[in-house]
């Protein structure tokens, strides 16, 4: 190695002790060296010339606390998104909505009205708890699925026809737009009425309208709109479309007669990660909060489910 070699590593050795020091004051952060009892220890230059270079001094800080964040598109996919005539349903962000078709997917076997109707596979043991015990409270096994999942062609079509058959005040009035119907989010249903002959009853004028009406939030269901709620939802008094939820959103609305739409606005009004709400159901507890920006990850296990308004809701499992 020649003179000038050495002499060079040696300038270079002394510059870069040089600048840790000066960075590691300029930074300003409590720095702890790695030598253990956090005090913090002289750095150890490295002999100079021919020898290693200089070690550089570890420095390691309190680990962060890790983030939760989200991007805008999961604003409006989730089990709680709004969709009504105010809030179109975003297709794309839901592309990957795990449809399933409910007579396949069925483990009690209720009536279904139509070969091909799918729900999301999410909702389905639910739903089929749902109606096993509503039919076991009734003595009977007539509680039928009339409506589910439906396309934007579909919704379409539904349009298309009634408008054909009753004006467009009357399809305004009574058929949601497509894009704007709960249907399309997989999260929607019809109940209906089929009796043995399959002939089909008025699910509304049923016990079962009765049952379902205070027994759904036991699963995560909520009976979307009421007679109440009707200036609100925008929607008719329907006793037969139901809504999955989740269970600790769905025991809250129904405990405090809220509808969905009063609901998130009282997430969004009333809780933050530093003041969730505390929610018991069925035996076990959980904390919820509004966000629409990153906050700090809550410890256990949590979801997290766009308003389809702009933020978030998070959901804690204690
Ligand atoms: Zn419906």
């Amino acid at each position: 190695m020649t003179y000038q070699s050495v002499r060079f590593k040696k300038i270079c050795c002394i510059l870069l002790i040089f600048l840790l020091s000066v960075s590691a004051s300029a930074c300003g952060k409590k720095v702890i060296y790695a030598d253990g009892d956090g005090s913090p220890a002289e750095a150890q230059a490295g002999p100079a010339g021919d020898q290693a270079a200089p070690e550089v001094p570890q420095v390691t800080e309190a680990p962060p606390v890790r983030e939760l964040s989200f991007t805008e598109e999961q604003t409006r996919a989730g089990d709680l998104i709004l969709v009504n005539a105010d809030h179109a349903y975003d297709f794309e962000a839901n592309a990957d909505l795990p449809l399933t078709v409910i007579r396949e997917a069925q483990t009690y076997d209720y009536p279904v009205s139509g070969e091909e109707m799918k729900l999301s596979s999410e909702i389905m043991p639910a739903l089929d708890a749902m109606i096993r015990d509503c039919d076991e409270a009734m003595g009977t096994e007539y509680t039928s699925v009339s409506s589910a999942w439906r396309s934007e062609e579909y919704q379409q079509n539904v349009w298309d026809e009634m408008e054909e058959l009753y004006g467009e005040e009357y399809a305004e009035k009574y058929v949601a737009v497509p894009g704007f119907s709960e249907h399309h989010t997989g999260l929607a249903l019809d109940l209906g009425i089929i009796y043995e002959d399959e002939s089909e009853g008025t699910f509304s004028e049923s016990e079962n309208a009765v049952w379902m009406a205070e027994h759904a939030h036991h699963y995560g269901f909520v009976r979307r709109y009421a007679e109440n709620k009707t200036e609100i939802t925008g929607i008719s008094n329907e006793a037969w479309h139901f809504r999955y939820v989740g269970i600790p959103h769905a025991a809250y609305m129904y405990a405090n007669d809220l509808c969905l739409e009063e609901y998130l606005a009282r997430l969004k009004d009333t809780t933050s990660p530093e003041e969730p709400l505390s929610v018991e159901a069925e035996g076990r507890s959980w904390q919820i909060f509004y966000t629409d920006g990153p906050c700090p990850e809550p410890e256990g296990a949590y979801t997290v489910s766009g308003d389809n308004c702009g933020g978030v809701i998070v959901t804690v499992k204690l």
